[in-house]
């Protein structure tokens, strides 16, 4: 397709050079290792669990981390990374962003260098996967009312509890644990072969199929304190980590809405219907069109926050729930349209099409749903919480 009905005002001037190189290379990654087998794992509900360490190999995994063989890259790059591996699925970018956005940023930022050195290393190169233990079955939105407590009992300590919905948790390593002690919310690695810790893997999800959710029991579990995160103290901390995978997402969703758009357009042109083609018509056009306009609106503030993160001096969370809340509603309402445009043939595994916006659909309800990004933003702007 010529670059101009994907980039229609010229959005990769903003790129650097090396940039675009990222995203190229990235494409034709995912062309060659996702796309030949993301729809059977959709279909039969499975995890491709070797692409992880190619993931790794990739360099992709941590990628805006610096040291602990991770390869330290800017913002946007770490964005791009997020918006080609969505492009070909939002279950392994979801597997990516919380291996990395979650689990290795929590012990990047609140861990010590013993953790840091255990850890990091293993884990950027997909030797060991992590999974972030913060929702339960009665505390979602608002994590402060988790039941999971961690009692201290010398240098040990017991943690009782159950955590629901936790990615990667089936087939992870180590878990972020976060769990309310006497002195507030903490955070620890739990490793998970421990004793007394029961995986239940949901099985029933009908969309992000191809990645792994699970509800961690915790009885009585003794861990000691050196697995303590030693800086993280009270909720920030968490948020923090949701931030992170938030500003993931926002790219995400733009490399959901790319690939339905062009599969739409693509279509449209091919598709014969009353004699001529699908994109001959003035509803259709009008769809079309309303894609790309949001795409390259997505693309534009997304960019620029991506910007201000790698500055950080006037960065704020608020900044990561705006472009979250955009791309994440614009995506889905460009799913929806090219399933439209494709008619019957959008609910079938091979148009991906339904995939993706069924993806979509779990995405827009995890790690913030757009309700919550509208009151992060509205306390913000007028000064006023409206949580409750
Ligand atoms: C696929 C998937 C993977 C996940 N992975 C993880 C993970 O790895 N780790 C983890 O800890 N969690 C994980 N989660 C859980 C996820 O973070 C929660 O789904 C999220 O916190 C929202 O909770 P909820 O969907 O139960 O919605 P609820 O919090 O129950 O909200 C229900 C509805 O009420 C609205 N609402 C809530 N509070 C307010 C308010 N104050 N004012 C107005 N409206 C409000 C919401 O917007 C929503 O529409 C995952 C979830 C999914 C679906």
């Amino acid at each position: 397709m010529q670059d101009y009905l994907i980039d229609y005002i010229n959005l990769d001037t903003l790129l650097k050079e090396d940039e675009i190189k990222l995203r190229n290379y990235v494409r034709e990654f995912v062309q060659k290792e996702i796309n030949p087998v993301i729809d059977q794992h959709y279909v039969n509900g499975t995890f491709p669990l070797d692409l992880v360490k190619e993931l790794g190999k990739q360099k992709f995994i941590g990628s805006f981390i610096n040291g602990y063989s991770c390869a330290g890259l800017n913002a946007v790059k770490h964005g791009i990374i997020c918006q080609e591996i969505e492009r070909g699925d939002g279950g392994i970018r979801s597997f990516l962003t919380t291996q990395d956005c979650l689990s290795m940023f929590a012990i990047y930022k609140y861990g010590n260098d013993v953790q840091k050195n255990k850890y990091l290393p293993k884990m950027a190169k997909g030797e060991l996967i992590g999974c972030f233990g913060l929702v339960e079955e009665k505390a979602t939105s608002n994590p402060m009312q988790m039941t999971t407590t961690a009692i201290k009992d010398g240098n040990k300590w017991i943690i009782n509890g159950k955590k629901k919905w936790i990615t990667n948790a089936a087939i992870s390593d180590i878990c972020i644990l976060w769990a309310k002690t006497n002195d507030g919310i903490k955070g620890f690695i739990v490793e998970m072969d421990k004793d007394g810790i029961e995986i239940d893997r949901i099985n029933s999800n009908i969309s992000l199929r191809s990645f792994i959710t699970a509800g961690i029991s915790f009885k009585d579990v003794v861990i000691d304190d050196s697995d303590r995160l030693p800086f993280a103290n009270g909720l920030k901390a968490p948020l923090a980590c949701l931030t992170e995978i938030r500003y993931g997402m926002a790219w995400g969703a733009i490399g959901a809405a790319i690939e339905c758009y062009n599969l739409a357009l693509n279509f449209s042109k091919e598709e014969i219907l009353f004699g001529r083609p699908v994109a001959s018509s003035q509803l259709v056009q009008r769809k079309l069109v309303n894609m790309l306009t949001e795409i390259t609106k997505a693309k534009a503030i997304t960019i620029q926050v991506g910007r201000e993160k790698e500055k950080g001096k006037n960065f704020r969370h608020e900044m990561v729930s705006m472009v979250a809340l955009n791309n994440l509603t614009k995506a889905l309402d460009i799913a929806r349209e090219a399933k439209e445009i494709y008619g019957i043939n959008g609910i079938s595994v091979e148009s991906k099409i339904i995939r993706h916006l069924l993806n979509l659909e779990s995405i827009n309800a995890y790690e913030g749903i757009n309700d919550i990004y509208i009151l992060i933003i509205g306390r913000d702007i007028t000064g006023f919480q409206a949580f409750f």
